[in-house]
C-alpha cells in the first residue's frame, strides 16, 4: 500500500514537472512580455479605457510579444523608468522631457488625432464667465483670481502660463492668486461658473466635450485672447504644442522598439481617431520649460553657486575669458615698464656718467687754460715780484751800513722794517692772488657781479704786466640785474677774451693798445662786451674762430675760445664775435641771464 502510494505520488510530481515545463514552453513561444507605463492623469479607469485599443492593436500587430499596460501617476512612473521595470512609456511632452533629460527616454512615434497634426496637437484655453466683460485679454488678469489643474500640468497650466508670461503678466507675482484644484478638469469651468474664481485654465477642447456632454453651455463662458489655428477644432489662448510620445527607455530592446516603432507607424486610426505618427520636436516644450524654470530647468530659479553657474556659464566663462586676458595684459604691461624702467635707469647712469666725465674734463681744461694764461703772464710774473724783493733788499742793506758808519738811529730802523714790511706784503698778495687763480676746483652757481670781476681781471693784468694797458670799464647794468653764474669760471672767460684783445694790438701803435669792457641789460638778458683795436679778422678766419686749436699765434693752442663758448653755452648764455663797429679791431661779446635778485 505504501508502495503503490509512494508511486502515485511519484507520478503527480512528474505530472505537475512536465506541466510547468509546457507552460514555460508556450510562454517562451508567445515571447518576452512588454509592459507599457502609461501616465493615467485621469485615474485608471479612464486611462484603461483610453489605452487598451492600443495594447490589443500591439498584440495583434506583434504576437510574438505580450504587451501589458500598467497605469502610473507622474512620481511612479519616473520610478519605473529609473528601475528599469518598464519597456515602453505614453507620457504627456512635459513628462517626456523630463524624463528624457534624466533617464534617455526617446520617442519613438507621436500620438495623432483625425485631422490634426501631431506637432500641434495640445494647447490651453483661459476662461471665464460670459459676463465678465472686463476680461477679454489675457493681460487683463492682473489681480485676478485664477484656477488651474496643478502647478506641472502641461495643458491645465503651464501652456496658460507662458502665454501670459508672453502678454506681460507673470502668473506667480501679477495675479491675485492661483488655485490648484486638481482633476477633473470640470472642477476648473464648474469653480469659473460659480463664481469663486475669475478665471480658469483648461485644456483645449475641454469645454466643447463639456458642451457635447451637455455640462456646458457655449454661451455661459467667454474664452480670453481667444486665437484661431489652421485645422484645429477647439477655442484656443495658447499657441499649440506636439502630442503625447510613445518612447522607448534606454534598455529597450532595440529590435523590440523597432518592430514597435513600424506597427505603430501602419496603425490605421482607431474608432476613436487615434493613431500614431513620426515622431514630433519637442523643443517648443523644451523652450517652453527654460521660460518658465520648471522641469529640467527648476535649477535656474536656485540661487546656489550651482544654480547660479548653470544659468549664468556663458557669462561666467565670458568673464574669466576677460579677467585671464586682462591679468595677462597687466602682466605684460608690467613687465614692459619694468624692463623700460631698467632701460632708462641704465641710460640715466650713462648719461649721468659721461656728464660726470664731460665736467671733469672741461674742468681739467679750464685748469689747463688758466696756467696757460699764468704761463704767458710768468716772465712779467718774476718782474713783478722781483720790485718788492728789490726794495727789501736795499732797506736790509741800508740798516747794515748806516750800522757800520755809526749812524743807524731807531727812526731809521723804523722806517727800513716799515718798508720791509709793506714790500713783503705785497710780494705775498701777488703770490697768494696767483695761488688763488691757479686752484683746481668745481662749479658752482652763485649771484656774481660783473663789473666786480671784471675790475679784478684788470688788476690781474695791469698788476702782471710791465706795461699795463688801459682797460676801461663801461658798467651799464641796472642796480638790480643780477646774474647766477660760476664766478671764477666766468671769470676765466673774461681773462681770455682781454687776453686775445692785448694780443691783437701787440706789435700795433700804443693807442691801440685800449680795450673796453661794456656791461649792458638787453631784455632779460646781461651782454658783456670786450672790444679791441687790435689786428682784428677775415672773414674766413671769424669763420673757424670757435673750431677748437684754430689759431694765428706761434705759440698758441686754440683752445681758449672753445673753453669759453663752452662755458657761456653751460650757463644757458652764448658767445659770439664781430669786427669792432666804431673801428678797427673786434666786439667779443657774451650774453647771460639776468636775474631780479635783491642787491
Ligand atoms: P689762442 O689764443 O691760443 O690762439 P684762442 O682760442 O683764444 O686761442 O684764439 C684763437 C684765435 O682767434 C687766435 O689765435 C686769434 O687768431 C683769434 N683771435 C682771438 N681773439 C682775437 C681778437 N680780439 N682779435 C683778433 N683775433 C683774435
Amino acid at each position: 500500500m505504501d508502495n503503490v502510494g509512494h508511486k502515485k505520488t511519484l507520478r503527480t510530481s512528474l505530472l505537475v514537472g512536465l506541466l510547468a515545463l509546457l507552460c514555460f514552453s508556450a510562454s517562451q513561444a508567445l515571447g518576452k512580455e512588454v509592459a507599457i507605463g502609461v501616465f493615467a492623469y485621469q485615474g485608471e479607469r479612464a486611462s484603461t479605457s483610453d489605452w487598451n485599443p492600443l495594447i490589443s492593436y500591439l498584440n495583434r500587430a506583434l504576437p510574438e510579444h505580450h504587451f501589458r499596460l500598467e497605469n502610473h501617476d507622474a512620481e511612479s512612473l519616473r520610478q519605473a523608468i529609473a528601475g528599469e521595470r518598464i519597456d515602453l512609456a505614453i507620457t504627456n511632452p512635459v513628462h517626456y522631457i523630463t524624463m528624457e533629460a534624466e533617464f534617455g527616454l526617446s520617442r519613438i512615434a507621436t500620438l495623432e488625432s483625425v485631422g490634426v497634426s501631431a506637432a500641434r496637437a495640445l494647447g490651453s484655453v483661459v476662461l471665464a464667465r460670459s459676463d465678465r466683460t472686463d476680461l477679454k485679454e489675457l493681460t487683463d488678469l492682473t489681480g485676478k483670481r485664477v484656477a488651474a489643474i496643478a502647478p506641472d500640468a502641461f495643458g491645465g497650466y503651464l501652456l496658460a502660463a507662458q502665454a501670459m508670461l508672453h502678454s506681460g503678466v507673470d502668473p506667480e507675482t501679477d495675479l491675485k492668486e492661483i488655485l490648484f484644484i486638481g482633476l477633473p478638469m470640470s472642477r476648473v469651468v464648474e469653480a469659473v461658473l460659480q463664481g469663486k474664481v475669475d478665471a480658469g485654465i483648461v485644456r483645449a477642447c475641454v469645454p466643447e466635450q463639456m458642451v457635447r456632454e451637455a455640462q456646458l453651455q457655449p454661451a455661459d463662458f467667454r474664452v480670453l485672447s481667444q486665437r484661431q489655428e489652421k485645422q484645429f477644432p477647439c477655442a484656443l489662448s495658447t499657441p499649440l504644442f506636439p502630442d503625447w510620445p510613445l518612447s522607448v527607455t534606454r534598455q529597450t530592446d532595440p529590435v523590440l522598439a523597432k518592430r514597435v516603432a513600424h506597427a505603430l507607424l501602419s496603425m490605421t486610426q482607431a474608432a476613436d481617431g487615434m493613431g500614431w505618427t513620426v515622431p514630433a520636436d519637442y523643443q517648443p516644450v523644451h523652450d517652453l520649460y527654460r521660460e518658465l524654470r520648471v522641469g529640467p530647468y527648476a535649477y535656474l530659479r536656485e540661487i546656489t553657486p550651482e544654480g547660479l553657474a548653470r544659468r549664468f556659464w556663458p557669462w561666467l566663462l565670458g568673464t574669466l575669458v576677460a579677467l585671464v586676458a586682462w591679468i595677462t595684459h597687466t602682466i605684460r604691461v608690467e613687465q614692459l615698464v619694468h624692463r623700460r624702467t631698467a632701460q632708462l635707469r641704465e641710460s640715466l647712469q650713462a648719461r649721468e656718467q659721461a656728464e660726470s666725465r664731460m665736467r671733469e674734463s672741461q674742468e681739467q681744461m679750464e685748469h689747463l687754460s688758466r696756467l696757460s694764461v699764468l704761463g704767458e703772464l710768468s716772465g712779467n710774473l718774476a718782474h713783478e715780484l722781483n720790485q718788492p724783493l728789490t726794495t727789501i733788499g736795499t732797506y736790509a742793506r741800508t740798516v747794515l751800513r748806516r750800522q757800520d758808519s755809526g749812524r743807524l738811529t731807531p727812526e731809521a730802523i723804523n722806517e727800513a722794517c716799515t718798508q720791509i714790511v709793506s714790500e713783503a706784503e705785497r710780494a705775498g698778495g701777488i703770490v697768494q692772488r696767483i695761488r688763488h687763480f691757479a686752484k683746481k676746483r668745481g662749479a658752482v652757481r652763485a649771484p656774481v657781479d660783473l663789473a666786480l670781476i671784471a675790475k679784478e681781471a684788470r688788476h690781474l693784468f695791469i698788476g702782471m704786466l710791465a706795461h699795463p694797458p688801459t682797460i676801461h670799464i663801461d658798467n651799464r647794468l641796472p642796480e638790480h640785474c643780477r646774474v647766477l653764474a660760476d664766478g671764477p669760471q666766468i671769470q676765466q672767460v673774461l681773462l681770455n677774451l682781454i687776453k686775445n684783445a692785448l694780443d691783437a694790438g701787440r706789435n700795433l701803435a700804443p693807442e691801440r693798445h685800449r680795450v673796453q669792457v661794456i656791461i649792458e641789460a638787453v631784455d632779460n638778458w646781461v651782454h658783456l662786451h670786450v672790444i679791441d683795436q687790435g689786428c682784428g679778422l677775415e672773414p674766413t678766419q671769424l669763420a673757424r674762430l670757435f673750431e677748437p686749436f684754430f689759431t694765428t699765434k706761434p705759440d698758441g693752442l686754440g683752445l681758449g675760445l672753445p673753453i669759453c663758448k663752452t662755458i657761456i653755452e653751460a650757463h644757458g648764455g652764448r658767445l659770439w664775435a664781430e669786427p669792432n663797429a666804431d673801428g678797427p679791431g673786434m666786439r667779443f661779446s657774451f650774453s647771460l641771464r639776468c636775474h631780479d635778485l635783491p642787491t
